[in-house]
């Protein structure tokens, strides 16, 4: 099944059914469907067709959701970027798509700007006088029907840059076929019904954010957007729209738990809760079961190039437990080996850290890398997905993620991961969130280095010490020998701790 499909049956189900809600503005799928069909149109004019790329610099908003409709319609490319990506990786993923058309904003007009083109596209402004020509002249020369082009499944529906730590972000295309057995995966492993609602919090340029928008569309559901997010502002519409599930990562929760007017709202309706991204603290889990009361809170462990690997629904017995392969997954964990040598026949022994693989077979598995074949054959090897994650099965065949395969620590001849440790530290009353990394050593190898976010600036080092040394799942070497207090953990976007920043400060502390 094609989106543009999925999008036309969505609206001749329920056309009166409020499919976008901005503002003060209610749009159903009717009137989505009669300005999704004026853009297709207009950029059809405008010469985009199958396999085009158009890319899209915009914030959460109606205009982005229409594009992304119209361009599925016509059997385009949505490729989507940041906005807050630096100017120079904005014209690298400019160039490396070569997209016909670029949308904007005010917002990221300045990286637009900047950037110079192999190939000039034509330019889209979302306000008046921007660009080549603006949104508004778009939709006005468009025509409310239009046909849409046939579309095979295996054609490419989207495409999305991942920033990895090193590099320039890769692009990852991702067929209808992937992103429509996705997102029916994401529906069951988060137990949706129709008509289910929620907020546009992650960007669509995530693979998280596309998802909650699919996701609504097939269920015919109410996808509530606000260009400019705030903690308030997501807790008001919460409670005015009473939206009933939400799917955002663990800093997002931090935020909404935590916002002073939390108490005020009344938010009985969300009964499912997702995250992904990134771990989930087992405080951070028990405060969501605690203040959110929700029905079903899935921990979603996957990626932008598979969407799902595991998924894990009991949090309230197992808090951080990724849980068992999602419904179109094979997982293997096999023996590290950074420098890409194991095969997927070296499976470790039951109770070992291994890195994780998930068959590439999948439908929902992308088949590689934009315009970077290296990059494909070291993610894809014997049709097996090296996700670069390190993990762990308990008794039950549950999975446990421990860290990432190029930060793993070893100290004192033992591997131990970065994540075990964090944990430990973020549970001791003092403090609110922490972060280790590994340092070179002459005795051990590398010693552990700890960044502290305190919640109680009377926190010591010896008393955290002592603590770590009474604690059971803390031996020797696992220890931290240097700790940093810091006003906050460094993180991605995604709420992915960036661990290289943290080797700058502690270098930094050092000299
Ligand atoms: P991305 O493609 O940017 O979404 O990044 C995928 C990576 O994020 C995975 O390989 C993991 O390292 C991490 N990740 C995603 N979901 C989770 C999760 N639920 N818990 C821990 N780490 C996660």
């Amino acid at each position: 099944m094609n989106l543009g499909t999925v999008f036309e049956c969505a609206v001749s189900r329920y056309p009166t059914h409020v499919a976008l809600v901005q503002e003060n503005n209610r749009y159903t799928y009717a009137q989505l469907n009669a300005e999704v069909n004026r853009v297709a149109s207009s950029l059809q004019r405008l010469g985009v067709t199958r396999r085009d790329r158009v890319m899209v610099l915009l914030k959460n908003r109606k205009e982005a959701v229409c594009l992304f409709w119209a361009i599925q319609k016509l059997g385009a490319i949505f490729t989507p970027i940041s906005m807050r990506l630096s100017p120079e990786d904005t014209q690298y993923c400019i160039n490396d798509s070569e997209p016909k058309v670029v949308v904007y904003e005010s917002s990221s007009r300045r990286s637009v700007q900047a950037a110079k083109f192999s190939d000039r596209p034509i330019f889209i402004g979302l306000e008046k006088g921007e660009g080549d020509l603006s949104y508004e002249e778009l939709v006005k020369r468009g025509t409310s029907t239009f046909e849409s082009l046939a579309v095979d499944d295996e054609e490419i529906a989207l495409m999305l840059y991942t920033s990895g730590t090193t590099g320039f972000p890769k692009g990852v295309p991702r067929s209808h076929k992937n992103e429509y057995a996705s997102t029916i995966a994401h529906i069951i492993q988060n137990t949706y019904e129709t008509f289910e609602s929620t907020l546009g919090v992650m960007p669509l340029y995530h693979t998280m954010g596309v998802r909650s928008l699919l996701a609504i569309c097939v269920l015919n559901g109410k996808y509530v957007v606000a260009p400019d997010l705030d903690p308030y502002t997501a807790l008001t519409l919460l409670s005015s729209e009473r939206i009933s599930c939400l799917y955002m990562i663990p800093r997002l929760y931090h935020e909404l738990l935590e916002d002073r007017s939390f108490s005020q709202f009344d938010l009985s309706a969300l009964r499912k809760i997702g995250y992904a991204g990134a771990p989930m603290s087992e405080a951070l889990t028990q405060k969501c079961f605690q203040r959110l009361r929700p029905k079903h809170f899935v921990n979603h462990y996957g990626s932008t190039e598979i969407y799902t690997f595991t998924t894990c629904a009991i949090l309230d017995k197992k808090p951080g437990c990724a849980g068992k392969p999602g419904i179109h997954q094979r997982m293997r964990l096999v023996t590290p080996d950074p420098s890409g040598g194991s095969t997927p026949q070296d499976e470790v022994p039951d109770g070992q850290i291994g890195e994780i693989i998930i068959h590439a077979g999948s439908d929902e598995a992308f088949k590689g890398y934009w315009n970077r074949p290296d990059a494909t054959r070291k993610a894809i090897r014997n049709q097996w997905y090296y996700t670069g994650d390190l993990g762990i099965l308990d008794e039950d065949g549950d999975l446990y993620i421990v860290g990432r395969i190029d930060e793993m620590l070893i100290s004192g001849g033992e591997n131990i991961s970065p994540v075990e440790i964090e944990e430990v530290l973020a549970s001791h009353p003092k403090v609110a969130e922490a972060a280790v990394i590994g340092e070179e050593d002459d005795r051990w190898g590398q010693i552990v280095v700890a960044f502290i976010v305190p919640s109680d600036h009377t926190v010591s080092v010896q008393e955290l010490d002592q603590f770590c040394k009474r604690h059971a799942k803390m031996s020797t070497t696992k220890r931290p020998r240097k700790y940093l207090f810091v006003e906050e953990i460094p993180k991605s976007p995604a709420g992915k701790v960036i661990r290289r920043e943290l080797r700058g400060l502690s270098e930094r502390n050092d000299a």
